[in-house]
């Protein structure tokens, strides 16, 4: 049960979308990084950005989190 509250909070203070709408504009390319867990829900890959083959982006949430759509932690439809 605490457990449950204590992740409805964590998700309630990310505030993904205007995040992600800055840091779009910097990438070119979002690539999974499997190195890493999500620091929301421990899933892989974590989101990583791309921009003129530099890593300009490092991510430590999973694509579901980062974008708040649980079809994006296929990282396929990043
Ligand atoms: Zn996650």
């Amino acid at each position: 049960m605490s457990s449950r509250s204590r992740k409805a909070r964590a998700k309630f203070t990310l505030a993904p979308v205007e995040q992600t709408h800055e840091d779009r504009t910097l990438v070119n390319a979002w690539v999974p990084d499997y190195g890493k867990q999500c620091e929301n829900c421990g899933e892989t890959p974590v989101v990583t950005g791309v921009a003129g083959g530099r890593v300009v982006y490092h991510g430590s949430l999973c694509g579901a989190c980062s974008w708040g759509d649980s079809a994006c932690s296929d990282p396929a439809n990043w």
